[in-house]
């Protein structure tokens, strides 16, 4: 059976990843062996969430009844239900699981309390909503979703008693922990920016979590960390880092709160804003659209800033008001640069001046004339290839290019049709 909970926190604390930590031990100790424990994320846009919209599903063998009621006791007992937004959902299902298509648009899209109950009804499956119910989506979503692809975090959580209290987690053994083992994990610090990544700083059980690619390596990484004393422990299979939430996307056909990979002309130089925010426009056809590079992309910023119009990217995020919050580009084409001046004289050899709107340039000193300009390409410094904001900036379902992407060779990349086909094969 699978069984699947999400929305039990609040922003005052908690965390259903420790709900389903806490859960596994109690389904255990009843003679429930599990045999999974997965942490989904869903659609990064979503309005609703606390902080990383995740929902949990546990795989395990027993009767689906007795984890039912050991499961809702658990969130009654866990769940920050005082809170207006906090809305559980739970669902626990046998053979037939609700279809994947549910999980792949909570995870791209947006689903329905209504579409949530119809998938457990068709399912057969048991289900219970506190409150509004919300929390039905998620929790369907984590049982129906496929994992074709998964990645692991290990995480270790503190006893909720000490949630208001700084967390005690040796940085240098963090940065071994890196240094050992990455690109095998992830995301445990962000050295460029000086900032320790795994650990949160939110009132909620988390005390860090290891990113990576196999149990092995997130709890090899894991037991090279010293901290306070760690009230429990998991390790949970889950969609983070797999570009889940990317779908192929073109200009002018983009749905508000969903995240695409477009491919385009860059059509504007880049803009530096207040705040820092950096924007720039491409196209894919008619229709032009606004990629932003946010001020906490830091360095990121200036790969943008580099860009000029004519380069040919690849650009990937979160579509909102209008805009794509970039997470990362590829840059397939980046040209010299085409500047056109004023030539010299071939008479006197000073510098022309123009001579009006379409008139060509004149000698200001021999009224020598000549029609066009003199044009000089200047080298660009940009590299084809992939680029990516910080892990300090980084979406929990975005790929991180350590996981590896293809890299671009230069003899194809002026000749491939369709760009994003050939370089991200999802
Ligand atoms: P938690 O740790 O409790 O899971 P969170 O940041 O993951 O916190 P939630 O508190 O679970 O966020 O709130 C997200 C809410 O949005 C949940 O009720 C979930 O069912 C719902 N939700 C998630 N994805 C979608 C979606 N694609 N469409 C509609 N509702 C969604």
């Amino acid at each position: 059976m699978w069984i699947g909970i999400d929305d039990t926190d609040s922003p005052e604390g908690m965390c259903t990843t420790y709900l389903g930590a806490v859960l596994v031990r109690r389904l255990e100790a009843s003679g429930i062996p599990v045999h999974s424990l997965r942490l989904i994320r869903l659609n990064p846009t979503i309005i609703w969430k606390t902080r990383g919209n995740a929902a949990i599903a546990i795989g395990a063998e027993g009767d689906p009844d007795t984890a039912f009621s050991i499961a809702g006791s658990l969130i009654e007992e866990l769940a920050d239900l005082a809170c207006e937004r906090t809305n559980p959902g739970l669902v626990v299902c046998g053979d037939r699981r609700p279809p994947a298509a549910f999980a792949e648009e909570a995870i791209t899209g947006f689903c329905t309390i209504e579409g949530a109950i119809d998938a457990c009804i068709k399912a057969g499956a048991r289900y219970r909503g506190w409150k509004n119910g919300r929390g039905l989506i998620g929790a369907v979503a984590a049982v129906a979703a496929d994992l074709t692809e998964s990645t692991s975090e290990y995480l270790v959580y503190r006893d909720v008693s000490r949630r208001e209290r700084e967390r005690i987690v040796d940085a240098e053994t963090l940065a071994r922990a890196e240094e050992m083992t990455f690109p095998h994990t992830w995301d445990t610090v962000d050295a460029a920016n000086n900032v320790v990544v795994c650990v949160p700083h939110t009132p909620d059980p988390v005390l860090f979590g290891i990113r990576g690619e196999s149990p092995v390596w997130v709890s090899l990484a894991r037991h090279l960390i010293e901290s306070e004393e760690p009230a429990i422990e998991a390790l949970f299979e889950t969609n983070q880092g797999t570009d889940a939430h990317l779908i192929r996307g073109s200009t002018g056909r983009l749905e508000d709160g969903r995240s695409y990979i477009i491919a385009g002309t860059v059509t504007t130089s880049p803009k530096t804003g207040i705040g820092g925010h950096v924007s720039v426009r491409i196209s894919d056809g008619e229709n032009h659209l606004t990629c932003m590079a946010y001020e906490p992309v830091k360095g990121f910023r200036e790969i943008i800033r580099a860009l000029a119009p004519g380069d040919r990217i690849v650009a990937c995020g979160s579509y909102r008001n209008t805009t794509l919050n970039l997470e990362k580009v590829c840059i397939l084409d980046a040209p010299p640069l085409r500047i056109a001046g004023a030539p010299l004289c071939p008479s006197c050899a000073k510098r022309m001046t123009s001579a009006g709107a379409k008139k060509g340039y004149k000698c200001r000193r021999c009224g020598e004339r000549l029609p066009d300009p003199v044009i000089r390409f200047e080298e660009r410094h940009l590299l084809p290839g992939w680029y990516e904001v910080p892990p300090s900036a980084r979406r929990h379902l975005a790929r991180p290019l350590c996981r590896g992407s293809l890299a671009l060779p230069d003899d194809v990349v002026n000749v491939i049709s369709d760009p994003v086909d050939w370089i991200y094969s999802k």
